[in-house]
């Protein structure tokens, strides 16, 4: 009883991937559990923050987002890939290019020593919008399997299911984060 209590233990995940694949409304979603709208979305933060409990243990997940650093990701690199405790890898299910860019990141990855001993999962997003995809959830599986990931095929905007204003394919996809 005279024991302080236990400090939160903070996990930090970074985010990567390709500008305008969804990972700030994916951390924002996370987070807030909602879909940001415009002014939300662009308002640039290094991580964004919630606490879960995990066995009875509060734990401070923090979701590193980069927030447009994309083009000057050279001197925010290093302090981006510190103490990271996992990585999650998303691409555009609409988009061919940003699924593409995926070896290039895990590159960049593996290069700042996060490798196959750091968790890592893959995240294909804005499967609300099955019907434009121009990735196949068995291209992205193999892709997933061949690099020891879990894959996760979600949407931040309808995480739930369905097309946008209502349809079919209401569990074809799972909460990712
Ligand atoms: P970031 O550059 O990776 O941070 O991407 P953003 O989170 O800024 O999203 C880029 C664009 O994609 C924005 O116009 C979002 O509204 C849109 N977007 C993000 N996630 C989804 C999604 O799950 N479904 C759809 N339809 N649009 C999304
Ligand atoms: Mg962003």
């Amino acid at each position: 009883s005279s024991l302080p209590p236990p400090r939160t233990r903070i996990f930090k995940i970074i985010v990567i991937g390709d500008s305008g694949v969804g990972k700030t409304c994916l951390t924002y979603r996370f987070c807030a559990g909602r879909f940001p709208d415009k002014t939300e979305a662009t308002i640039g933060v290094d991580f964004r923050e919630k606490v879960i409990e995990i066995d009875g243990e509060k734990i401070k997940v923090q979701l590193w987002d980069t927030a447009g650093q994309e083009r000057f990701r050279k001197s925010m690199v290093q302090h981006y890939y510190r103490n990271v405790h996992a990585v999650v890898f998303v691409y555009d299910v609409t988009s061919a290019a940003s699924f593409r860019s995926l070896p290039a990141w895990i590159e960049e990855c593996r290069q700042h020593a996060l490798g196959q001993e750091v968790p890592r999962i893959l995240v294909g997003n804005k499967c609300d919008l099955r019907h434009l995809s121009q990735v196949s959830t068995e291209l992205a599986q193999q892709f997933a399997d061949a690099h020891s990931m879990p894959l996760f095929e979600t949407s931040a905007k309808n995480p739930h299911g369905g097309e946008e204003g209502g349809g079919r394919n209401s569990s074809d996809h799972v909460e990712a984060i």
